[in-house]
């Protein structure tokens, strides 16, 4: 009988191991060590609370790597796994933008399915386990926990996810153990979090949620870098939102990558208008408006705080008269609303983040397998390796995915080794 160690009892790890123990069978025992008290803690905090654990829209281009991902996809994509929880049991719903949810809409059932497998199967989970140390003996990995407890192994999933959010358990140890293996791990930074922006920029709209196109401006680009659409969430110093989210995800992709870097971006909050049409709207505005102060030309198009700071933006004194506005006021008014500049200081905190961007060096591992080139028998998977995804359920797809591409690799391997 083999031993399969799988460290990390988070979405990949979890997965691994009902599939592995599913055809395996007898002819494995497999194990899963997991650092917290409990596994699959952070799946219960995804997607609100909710489990956005896939997305009909899954394809290589919403990830860092999009040629490494493409074809593990093709194998494992988003049928695939609708399909396999289905086998377990659970029902989905698509919500917005393809996004697929338990239909119960509650993380918990996504949890729930994943440990009644378990359990019906048998799996070892062995909580508090926080492994410090991973050792080649004679063909046998040796896993060594922080309170000195040792299990071996015949092959090793090291799915302890990357750094994001550690509070829910992937607090970056991974690293440290794919590094004394000899691994190669890039630069790892926060992505899917806030942005912390110039507090002046954005001052009195702490609270305030807008629908804007965001084009996102680098230090010797004049054209855009990235643009995309979405609702921006306005906090004290920072700026949210799954647009901005995704946003960060690209200057911290950027920043790893060394193609650009970030210095501001710029919200359209009115993109269904070109310019001129705006323009021409607010001065047949103005007729109508003559009588109210300028605090109160922009209400019933924005907020009243959003209004005045783009007022401000405008150099147009809030206490004057719309009938006193002259055309090149108007314009500075239109202009401001379609090019609302917000100066970038920088990104959240991996306290706040939903992924992590950078990890394991994809090089490191055999891309059909996920097997570490330098270390037969270890497979690395999930958030761990130098793999990030969009908001939308591409992240956890991809733990799904890389869980059955490292899994399927080594069932093969004890199949044939059995034959
Ligand atoms: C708040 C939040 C919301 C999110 N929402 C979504 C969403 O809606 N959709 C989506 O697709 N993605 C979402 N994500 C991202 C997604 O949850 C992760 O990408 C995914 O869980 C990664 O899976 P993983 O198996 O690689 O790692 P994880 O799920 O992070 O699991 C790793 C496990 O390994 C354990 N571990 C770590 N180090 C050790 C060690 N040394 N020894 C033993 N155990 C260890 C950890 O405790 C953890 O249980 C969200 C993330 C966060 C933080």
């Amino acid at each position: 009988m083999k031993e399969i160690v799988i460290i990390g009892g988070g979405a990949s790890g979890l997965l691994a191991s009902i599939v592995l123990k599913s055809e395996l069978k007898d002819n494995a025992r497999i194990t899963i060590v997991e650092r917290l008290e409990r596994v699959g803690k952070k799946i219960l905090a995804t997607g609100s609370g909710k489990a956005n654990f896939t997305n009909e829209h899954v394809k290589g281009n919403r990830y860092n790597h999009p040629n490494f991902v493409t074809k593990l996809l093709k194998k494992y994509g988003y049928k695939e796994i609708k399909e396999y929880f289905g086998h377990l049991g659970l029902m989905t719903t698509t919500l917005t933008e393809g996004r697929v949810y338990p239909k119960s809409e509650n993380a918990s059932s996504l949890l729930d399915v994943l440990r009644n497998k378990i359990r019906e199967l048998g799996i070892e989970e062995k909580c508090n386990f926080d492994v410090k140390k991973i050792t080649n003996n004679h063909d046998k990995y040796i896993i060594e926990s922080t309170r000195g407890l040792k299990v071996a192994a015949d092959y090793v999933i090291l799915a302890t996810g990357g750094k994001a959010t550690p509070i829910l358990g992937s607090n970056g140890t991974g690293y440290q153990l794919a590094k004394s293996l000899k691994m190669k791990v890039t630069n790892v930074l926060p992505g899917l979090v806030g942005i912390k922006v110039d507090e002046a920029s954005i001052k009195g709209l702490e609270g305030l949620r807008v629908k804007a196109q965001v084009a996102l401006y680098a230090k010797k680009n004049k054209e855009a870098v990235w643009e995309s659409h979405g609702e921006v969430q306005f906090k004290a110093e920072a700026v949210s939102g799954i647009v901005i989210m995704d946003m960060a995800s690209q200057i911290a992709r950027a920043e790893n990558e060394k193609t650009f870097n970030a210095t501001h971006f710029v919200l359209d909050l009115c993109p269904e208008m070109t310019l001129e049409d705006l323009t021409n709207y607010l001065v047949n505005r103005q007729v109508e408006l003559h009588k109210y102060t300028n605090a109160n030309f922009l209400i019933g198009i924005f907020h009243k705080m959003l209004g005045n700071n783009i007022l401000k933006r405008a150099k147009v004194d809030v206490s004057g008269y719309v009938e006193n506005l002259n055309k090149k006021d108007i314009e500075r008014i239109a202009k401001a609303i379609k090019t609302f500049l917000i100066p970038i200081k920088g990104l959240d905190s991996f306290d706040h983040a939903q992924v992590t961007v950078g990890g394991v060096s994809i090089d490191e591992v055999i891309p059909e397998t996920l097997e570490s080139r330098k270390n037969a028998g270890l497979y690395v998977c999930g958030e761990l390796l130098d793999i990030d995804g969009d908001c939308g359920g591409f992240n956890l797809q991809w733990a799904w995915t890389s869980a059955f591409v490292a899994t399927k690799a080594i069932i093969e391997r004890i199949n044939n080794s059995l034959n």
